[in-house]
């Protein structure tokens, strides 16, 4: 029964869910279920009606994270989820999958199966490219973080957004493992042995830059901004030739805008990294550096060129006509994309949640000098973030570490 208490679904209970309470499949379907989730947290259910070529895709998010129970997390953030995609859905058409259904007593949610799309940071291992990414992920961004700022939206619709998605949980989660452990020698980090010398004596041991993690971890708490995807790294993209589709948005709250761009841009750079320290090929790897260098670049310099246009066009906010405040406030979301990328950057290396680009690099020493590169870029993103504006400023910056 579906209908009275949460339980975890197991595959038999996610195809008997789609068919009875979504009534997605016909009565006499034969259908076939997987859970193929591969997150940390949720429950991700496929299920296939191979003969009439059906498919739908089930989220189920439980009272604890799928990797350790140690993390109890309230099932509400499905319904962050279900709701800021539909919402999505309307700012950025084409970017994030459809939403079917939104069941509050399962904690799950029922959506558009995209697995005919790759999950980025896989293919990007692969060394593919994608011409279009820099395209669609500055119009994602320009569209659901501009259009949910006071610029655009009336302040009291704005409010009541930044009530709905009120996110305590996935909020501390954030404060904790990218603010606040991996500037100290916290019982949590994941710290490859043959980095620790490194992270003791440049992370770990350099006040100036503790300073500026206090000054970015209150930016973080205390700027509702815009209504953020939360956690847009390259796991959280769904992409193909000429689609991209954002998913995974759980960690949705009002937070500083350069937060979804800095993790875009520092999740380019992990796959930099991994070609820079796994390709043999001098030329097959300069040509994928190449690649990665121009698309941060893009992004960056389409996503100025188009937060520009959008603001003339559609500013509500009498005050944001005023001369120079536009260009001031592109600068403020820029700084803060450059410290959230540095963030990532080290987040990733020192603390809980690593990233495969990474993980994945099998010589030791290769590793810890792709450790070394993302430690050194980040630190520079971050202490250096007043002067880091323009798609060629952030390419700069990892582009001359070693
Ligand atoms: P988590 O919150 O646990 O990280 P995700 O939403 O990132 O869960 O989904 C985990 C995995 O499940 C994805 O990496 C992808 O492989 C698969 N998945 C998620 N949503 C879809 C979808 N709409 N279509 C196809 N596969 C999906
Ligand atoms: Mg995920
Ligand atoms: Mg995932
Ligand atoms: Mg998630």
């Amino acid at each position: 029964d579906f209908t009275k208490e949460y339980f975890t679904m197991t595959e038999q209970d996610a195809a008997d869910y789609a068919k009875i309470v979504l009534q997605f499949f016909q009565e006499d379907a034969e259908l076939t279920c997987k859970e193929i989730g591969d997150g940390n947290l949720n429950y991700v259910f496929k299920v296939v009606d191979e003969r009439n070529n059906m498919s739908v895709i089930i989220k189920q998010a439980g009272p604890v994270a799928r990797i350790s129970d140690e993390f109890k997390l309230s099932p509400d953030r499905n319904r962050i989820e279900s709701e800021i995609l539909g919402f999505q859905y309307k700012l950025a058409p084409g970017f994030v999958p459809i939403v079917y259904n939104y069941d509050p007593i399962m904690n799950c949610c029922a959506m558009e199966d995209l697995s005919d799309y790759e999950i980025m940071r896989a293919a990007l291992m692969k060394h593919k490219k994608f011409p279009h990414f820099a395209d669609h992920i500055s119009t994602f961004l320009v569209n659901t973080l501009l259009l949910t700022s006071d610029v655009v939206m009336g302040h009291k619709e704005k409010k009541e957004l930044v009530k709905t998605f009120i996110n305590p949980e996935l909020c501390e989660i954030s404060e904790d493992l990218v603010y606040t452990e991996p500037f100290y020698d916290c019982q949590r980090n994941d710290v490859f042995e043959g980095s620790k010398e490194f992270v003791r004596e440049t992370i770990w041991s350099d006040n100036k830059l503790a300073l500026e993690i206090a000054k970015l971890k209150f930016e973080f708490m205390n700027n509702a901004q815009s209504l953020l995807h939360g956690d847009l790294h390259t796991g959280s993209i769904f992409i193909k030739e000429d689609s991209t589709k954002v998913i995974d948005p759980e960690f949705a709250f009002y937070g500083p805008a350069g937060y979804d761009i800095g993790n875009v841009v520092a999740n380019l750079i992990f796959a930099y990294a991994n070609a820079k320290f796994t390709i043999e090929d001098d030329e097959v790897r300069t040509d994928y550096l190449r690649y990665i260098e121009s698309t941060i670049n893009d992004t960056i310099n389409l996503f100025n060129q188009k937060f520009l246009v959008a603001w003339d066009e559609k500013a509500t906010e009498r005050v944001a006509r005023y001369e120079g405040f536009k260009e001031y406030y592109l600068d403020t979301v820029l700084r803060d994309t450059s410290a959230v990328a540095g963030l990532e950057l080290l987040r990733r290396t020192v603390g809980l949640a690593h990233v495969k680009d990474i993980t994945s690099i099998q010589n030791p020493d290769a590793r810890v000098q792709a450790e070394k590169f993302v430690l050194t870029a980040g630190k520079n993103f971050i202490l250096n973030r007043e002067s880091i504006k323009t798609g060629e400023d952030f390419v700069n910056v990892f582009h001359a570490v070693e």
